[in-house]
Parts: structure tokens; sequence; C-alpha cells
């Protein structure tokens, strides 16, 4: 018998990442395609979890989280982007940042609504609009010689009276460009006088280089009263596979995120959200995750200074774009599949990032990996 199932998302495929991975593994390429680490995780922070479990934590907890967590978030977020959230009415824990978008998009675009997108976009932001029956508007970032930006001009002409929201990330994967004052200023003008929410995807907020600020819209007055703002402790504490975050939003805007969450997963799991509030009494392995990354891009930036690839500049996240025009006129994805191949490294063609078809001659790498991984990896492209 054959099923008459209609997708609603005719669009979606394999992933990219899937491929390269599987590649990667076959060719025995060291892969520095997935953006995940490929070390473990602070031990006194498994500890943490593991002490919940032993005490007994393993029931459902309330439906927006462990009010433990709850607070120690709230005050994160006080101590560091100087705006106080009300932790029973403004927090909920979620599972992974991929949860909160999908939830915030849900319960916030209705059928019709336009979402401003700006290309090169994660990957999980378009299934969520159109899941929810909204159309994607797309605004492409423009590269130049000095990397990445986001044209405002172009985002301010994409708004129309059915623009609902719009979607940003900073600092910005695949790209690694970080939002400085001008980029919040711009976003400020344009939803000024408008009901348009923001969608403020910030599961790098502690991969911030160079000393530069994490510009968290929590910390403009304006844009905090209609953001729902994203993080992941997944991307925080290098326990990507534990996919648990949080999103903060305004009381009313939080009402309707937890309608959705409700019923989408009700809660997330207890003893994990239990372990984390024990460890984020601590400051410093957040406070110090910057300085951490960013020993690794400069491992990384000066053993590819040696060879033919350009580097893009890399001002947050753990990922380093570079260009490849100078090596190969192969198309991005044809690039990843040889560097993985012949040369026994794998990247991710940033094109996999756009809806439209876009070459830009550019591939990401992810540097959220032991040294001995990136020397490996660095030994290989020299040969290039
Ligand atoms: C990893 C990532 C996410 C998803 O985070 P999870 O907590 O793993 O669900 C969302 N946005 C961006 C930009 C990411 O890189």
């Amino acid at each position: 018998m054959s099923t008459n199932i209609v997708t609603k998302l005719p669009n979606v495929g394999t992933t990219i990442f899937t491929v390269m991975s599987a590649l990667a593994s076959e060719k025995g390429a060291v892969n520095l395609g997935q953006g995940f680490p490929d070390f473990n995780c602070d031990p006194a922070l498994v500890q943490a979890v593991t002490n919940a479990m032993q005490d007994g934590l393993n029931q459902y907890p309330p439906m927006a989280g462990v009010p433990l967590l709850r607070d120690a978030i709230a005050d994160k977020v006080e101590k560091l982007y100087g705006h106080r959230y009300d932790a029973a009415s403004e927090i909920t824990v979620t599972a992974g940042a991929t949860q909160g978008i999908l939830t915030s998009v849900l319960c916030a675009v209705h059928a019709g609504d336009e979402v401003i997108v700006i290309e090169p976009v994660y990957d999980c932001y378009v299934p969520a609009i159109e899941l929810a029956g909204g159309i994607p508007v797309f605004v492409q970032m423009t590269v130049g010689e000095r990397g990445y930006s986001i044209p405002w001009d172009k985002v301010a002409a994409a708004v129309t009276p059915k623009t609902r929201m719009i979607m940003v990330n900073t600092p910005h994967n695949p790209t690694g460009t970080v939002f400085d004052a001008s980029d919040v200023q711009a976003l400020a003008d344009i939803v000024r006088d408008t009901d348009i929410l923001i969608l403020s995807d910030e599961v790098y907020e502690h991969m911030v280089y160079d000393g530069a600020p994490h510009q968290s819209l929590a910390r403009h007055p304006e844009l905090v009263k209609r953001s729902f703002i994203n993080s992941s402790f997944g991307k925080t504490y290098h326990v990507t596979g534990w996919k648990v975050g949080f999103v903060a939003a305004p009381a009313a805007m939080t009402a309707e995120f937890r309608k959705v969450h409700q019923f989408n997963v009700f809660t997330v799991n207890t003893p994990v959200q239990y372990g984390l509030a024990a460890y984020m009494k601590d400051p410093a392995p957040y406070l110090d995750l910057s300085a951490f990354y960013q020993k690794k891009r400069d491992l990384f930036r000066q053993g590819l200074a040696g060879t033919r690839f350009e580097l893009l500049p890399s001002e947050g996240t753990y990922f380093q774009c570079v260009r490849y025009d100078a090596i190969s006129d192969l198309s991005e994805a044809e690039f990843c599949k040889w560097l993985t191949t012949e040369i026994g490294v794998a990247a991710i063609p940033v094109s996999a990032f756009y809806n439209t078809p876009k070459e830009s001659g550019i591939v990401r790498f992810c540097f959220a990996k032991k040294d001995e991984t990136l020397r490996l990896a660095l030994e290989r492209l020299a040969r290039l």
C-alpha cells in the first residue's frame, strides 16, 4: 500500500553535514566540517549531573525548567548584559537552541507572515518558518575584502506590512562575523515604530575574540522588549549532545512561547538542568571560553597563513572561513569533496547555507578541535 502523505518541507533532504561527515569517516579525513568539539567537557560538569541523578532528581521538572537553573541564567544575563529577566515569567529552558528557535517561530509567526532571514543562514531557520506557514524573505550578506557584513539598507528595504519577524545571529555561523554597536543600532532603527519581533540566535555568545564585547540584544533597552534571545549550553560547555539551551523573552512573548513549548517537549531533562545550575555557580568556564577558543583560532590561522587559502576574519564562533580560488575553480561542494578525498581534511561549503544557489568560492572549517587534531589537519593542508 502506498501512503499519500504530502510533505510540508519539500526542500528538506539529506544535509551536507551528514554527507561530508560520512565521506570524512569513509576516507579517514580529519573532520573540520561539522561544528562540534572533539574533546570532552569538564569532568566537574559530568559529576554535577551524576550527583543530581544519584540524588533522585529524575522526574518531570516544572514545564518552564528547573527554577534553580532559570535563576542562574537570569543572574548571568544581568551580570553580563545589564538586563534583568524575571526568571519565573521570562526564561524557559529548551531542548537546545534548535527547539528554542522552532518554538519561537511557531508561537509568533502566523500563516502568510513574512520573516526576514539573512543568508548565509543556519539550517534550522527556514524549515521553522515553513512549518509555521510563514514566508522566508532572504537578504544576503555582502562579502568583500574584509569579509562578510549585513547590508542593513537591504534589510530595511525587505520590510513590508507583512513582516512579523527578523532573525539574526551573532556571533554568526558560518561566517564568524560579530555584531558591533552599529549593527545593533541599524536593527533598532529598522524595527522602531513597527510590531516586528526579533529572534536573536546567540548560541556563540561566549566566543567573541580580540576583546570585543558580545552585542547581546539583551543590552539594548528597545530591542530586548521585542526579542526572543536563544542560547545553548551545548556550545558554551562543550556538550553539544546534551541538547539543553534557553530562551529569554519578555513575559507576554514568553507566555506564548510556553503555550507551544508545553506541547512540543513539555519539559527538558531534569538532572542535566540541576547539574548545569550547580556548575554555573562558577563563572570561569564561560568567562574563559573566548580566550580558550581564541588560542585555537590563532593556531589554526597561523598554520593556514602558509597556504594559498585566503583567510577571512573570524571574530567569533569556532569557525574559520577561507577563499580557495587560488587553489581550485571547483564549486564549493565539489571542492569540499576533493579536499576530503585527496587532502584528508573535511570542510563545509558555505553555499550549503544559501537557499538560492550561490557560489562565493568560500568554505568553512571548524576549529573546536584538540590542538593535535588541528596540527594534523594543518600538516595535510600545508600540501596545498
Ligand atoms: C549549534 C547551533 C544551534 C543549535 O544549538 P543546539 O543547542 O545544538 O540545538 C543554533 N544556531 C546556531 C547558529 C548554531 O550554530
